[in-house]
C-alpha cells in the first residue's frame, strides 16, 4: 500500500514534489487556501483552508500517515494538540519551534555557538535610540514572523526611517547589523528519521530587493568554507533532531567569514537546481526523509548549473507561452512553470535551470543575462 503524505501548503514547493512522489509511490494530500494553488493539480486530494487552520490539519491528518510542511506560517500551539493526540509530523514540531520566529531562531543558533550577525529584539518598553546604539546604520529590520521573499525585511539607512516604520507597523521586530557581504550562499541539507545527514553542494545566490533572482551551483568558495558550511548544517540538524529537508542561507564577508542569515525548515528556492542537476532532487530527498526511506545521493551530475527565477513583473493573467518557449530553446535548459493563474510583480511564476558542462566562471553571466532579457520586458 502506498504511503500517504499530507502537506501543509500547496504552492510551488509542494507542486515540485510530484515526480518524486510518483517515483516513490507516495500519495500527496495538500492543505492550501485556494483551488488555484499550484499543488492542487498534482495532489490526490486537497483540503482548502489556510495553512494556520489547525482544524483543517486535523482533517488532513485523518487522510494520511504523516504530515509535513511546505510553508512555516503554521499555528504551532494548535498543532501541538494534534501531535499529542498522535498525529505524526515530520519534521516534528519540536524541531520547528525554535525556527518560526526570526528572533528566537537567531537566539537558538547563537546558543548553539553558530555564527550569526549581531541582533536584538525591539522592545516597546525601552527607548528606540538606546536599544540600537551598538549597531550603527544601516541596520536591517525584520518582522519576527511571516516574512518571505523580503516581505517584512527592511534595510534602514537612518534613525528617522527606523522610527517611522516601527511606529507605523504593529509587528514585532528583530533588528540586526547590516552585513556588507561579498556573496550570499545557501545550502540544502536533509536528515533522516534515523539521523543520517546528506548535504548538497553549497550554492551562490543573488537577491535583488531581497528576492532571489538566481542561484549558481556549486558556489565558488574555498574548500575550508565548504567544510565550515557543512559543519554548520550537521550541527544544526543534529541539534534539532530534524527530519526532512532544510535550507540554510548564509553571508560570506570580505574577510572570508561565514554568518548564517536564515533557516528555512522546508525545501528552498536555493535548492531548485537539484531537480535537473543532481542525482536526487531536494523534493525527492524530502519525501525520502519524511517517509523513512533511505536518503539519496546529492551529487551534481553536471559540472555546474544555474537556476534563474521567473518573477512576475506586472499584474496579469497571461501564461507567457512565447517567452517560455524561447527560454526552453536555450541549450541544456529546463523550464519549470508553476501554473499560477495570476502574475503579480515579484511573484515566483516559474524557474529555469541550465546545466553547464564546464566550470561556471565561463559564461554564466551571459546565460543569466540571456534568460533575463528574454523574460523581462526591455
Ligand atoms: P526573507 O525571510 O523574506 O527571505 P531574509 O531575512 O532572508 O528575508 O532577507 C532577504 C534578503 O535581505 C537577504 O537575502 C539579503 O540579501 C538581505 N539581508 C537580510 N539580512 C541582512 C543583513 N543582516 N545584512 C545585509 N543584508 C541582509
Amino acid at each position: 500500500m502506498s504511503m500517504k503524505l499530507g502537506i501543509i501548503g500547496g504552492g510551488q514547493l509542494a507542486w515540485m514534489m510530484k515526480d518524486a512522489a510518483d517515483k516513490l509511490g507516495v500519495e500527496l494530500i495538500v492543505q492550501t487556501p485556494s483551488p488555484n494553488d499550484p499543488a492542487v493539480s498534482i495532489a490526490q486530494h486537497s483540503i482548502f483552508a489556510a495553512v494556520d487552520d489547525a482544524a483543517a490539519t486535523e482533517i488532513l491528518a485523518t487522510k494520511c500517515d504523516i504530515v509535513t510542511f511546505e510553508n512555516e506560517f503554521v499555528n504551532l500551539a494548535a498543532l501541538s494538540l494534534l501531535e499529542k493526540q498522535g498525529v505524526c509530523f515530520h519534521p516534528q514540531l519540536a524541531a520547528l519551534a525554535p525556527l518560526l520566529d526570526k528572533y528566537e531562531q537567531r537566539c537558538y543558533l547563537r546558543d548553539l555557538g553558530l555564527p550569526v550577525p549581531q541582533f536584538l529584539a525591539l522592545s516597546g518598553e525601552k527607548k528606540l535610540e538606546s536599544q540600537i546604539e551598538n549597531l550603527g546604520f544601516p541596520v536591517v529590520l525584520k518582522a519576527r514572523r511571516h516574512g518571505y521573499d523580503g516581505q517584512g525585511t527592511f534595510i534602514i539607512p537612518d534613525f528617522a526611517t527606523l522610527s517611522k516604520i516601527v511606529n507605523q507597523t504593529h509587528s514585532q521586530f528583530l533588528v540586526e547589523e547590516f552585513v556588507p557581504f561579498t556573496k550570499e550562499l545557501a545550502i540544502i541539507a536533509a536528515r533522516s528519521v534515523n539521523g543520517e545527514i546528506v548535504i548538497y553542494p553549497a550554492v551562490e545566490t543573488l537577491q535583488k530587493e531581497q528576492v532571489c533572482r538566481w542561484v549558481i551551483a556549486p558556489a565558488q568558495i574555498t574548500q575550508e568554507q565548504s567544510l565550515q558550511i557543512e559543519a554548520i548544517a550537521h550541527k544544526l540538524l543534529t541539534s534539532l533532531q530534524y527530519i526532512g529537508v532544510c535550507g540554510i542561507e548564509l553571508f560570506l564577508t570580505a574577510e572570508g567569514k561565514i554568518l548564517i542569515n536564515e533557516i528555512a525548515p522546508r525545501t528552498h528556492n536555493s535548492g531548485h537546481f537539484s531537480l535537473d542537476a543532481c542525482e536526487t532532487s531536494q523534493f525527492e530527498q524530502h519525501l525520502r526523509a519524511v517517509c523513512s526511506l533511505p536518503l539519496g545521493n546529492t551529487r551534481l551530475h553536471c559540472a555546474s548549473a544555474v537556476m534563474v527565477n521567473l518573477l512576475g513583473y506586472e499584474n496579469s493573467h497571461c501564461d507567457y507561452q512565447k517567452q517560455r518557449q524561447q527560454l526552453a530553446n536555450i541549450p541544456q535548459a529546463t523550464v519549470h512553470w508553476y501554473g499560477k493563474t495570476e502574475a503579480r510583480p515579484g511573484r515566483k511564476l516559474g524557474h529555469i535551470t541550465v546545466l553547464l558542462d564546464q566550470d561556471h566562471t565561463n559564461g554564466v553571466e551571459e546565460i543569466i543575462h540571456k534568460i533575463e532579457s528574454i523574460w523581462y520586458p526591455q
